[in-house]
């Protein structure tokens, strides 16, 4: 049956966009892509749309921000593909290829954000999504060091950093700056980045911090401010059957350095690894300095 709709290299390409064969014969899961996670509740419904008329009436929300839609008998793939173009739902990827790019919620509801993850990803999707590589790539952006979206676990991973800087003119010497600094950086294994001085002013020691501002937070007068705001750049994560933590080779990139390096690091990875190697696993045989030269 799956042969007299389509040839064995038709449905590769299927593949290639998002069409995935199920388990079960001539049935297809549809794996769509929400770039950043963000999706207009106009769009929610057009998913409901396809799920009712070609699936069995439910979706699977991924873990990497998409929604799949199982159930599609093969017969009906054609319209469908029709109908996804109308309603703008797009589609993912799979195989040896980058993936839908995901982010936190960012500072346009958390507390904690520094940069607005979800719409840096849609403005990133053109460039981090599709792209021909030697396995898959994907790319995560999150808001603070709280890393909700998990930047070290993936191949590329951008985390927003916030420097802090200090009004001793607003300091009422309350300390809680230096309490709450303390805390954060007695977890992390380093000695506080504020101490207070004999006069009950905060003194900022900036190679021990953490940049996640919870002095900026915890301030009852506003003395303290985000000065500088940037990303860490994490390359080389992954999970699968060999999990391994991504490494950071920068901190402080400016958001405009974010496509350049998006482009470098697919373009890095397609030159070193193997066909089937994860990137992070190619960068074992490489020069660390020599990559970050290349990428940054
Ligand atoms: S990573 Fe930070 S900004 Fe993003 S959702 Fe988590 S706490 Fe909020
Ligand atoms: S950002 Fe965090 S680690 Fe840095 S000074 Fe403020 S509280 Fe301390
Ligand atoms: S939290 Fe604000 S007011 Fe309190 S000591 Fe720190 S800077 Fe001063």
């Amino acid at each position: 049956m799956t042969k007299k709709i389509y040839k064995d290299n038709e449905l590769a390409g299927l593949r290639t966009g998002g069409i995935i064969k199920q388990k079960q014969k001539d049935y297809f899961i549809l794996r769509t892509r929400i770039p950043g996670g963000h999706l207009k509740a106009d769009l929610l419904k057009k998913y409901s749309t396809i799920a009712k008329k070609y699936g069995r009436d439910y979706v699977h929300v991924s873990t990497r921000q998409g929604i799949e839609i199982p159930w599609i008998h093969i017969k009906n793939i054609p319209k469908l593909l029709k109908d996804l173009k109308k309603l703008n739902i797009l589609k993912g990827a799979c195989g040896p290829r980058s993936r839908n790019l995901i982010a936190c919620p960012g500072m346009s509801v958390c507390r904690f954000g520094f940069v607005d993850t979800e719409q840096l990803a849609g403005k990133l999707d053109s460039v981090a999504f599709g792209k021909e590589v030697p396995k898959k790539f994907k790319v995560a952006i999150t808001g603070c060091l709280n890393s909700c979206a998990k930047p070290q676990e993936n191949d590329l991973g951008f985390q927003a950093q916030g420097e802090p800087e200090v009004d001793l003119s607003k300091c009422i010497g309350c300390t809680l700056c230096a309490k709450v600094c303390e805390k954060v950086c007695l977890r992390g294994k380093r000695k506080p980045a504020i101490i207070m001085d004999e006069n009950k002013r905060p003194i900022y020691r900036k190679k021990n911090c953490f940049f996640e501002g919870d002095c900026i937070r915890v301030c009852p007068v506003n003395a303290w401010k985000t000065k500088m705001v940037g990303f860490a750049v994490y390359i080389g994560g992954k999970v699968g059957r060999f999990p391994k933590f991504g490494v950071k080779i920068a901190d402080f990139v400016k958001e405009s350095q974010i496509p350049k390096i998006i482009r470098n690091t697919i373009r890095c990875y397609n030159r070193i690894a193997k066909k089937g190697e994860r990137f992070g696993e190619a960068l074992e045989r490489q020069d660390l300095e020599k990559i970050k030269e290349e990428i940054l």
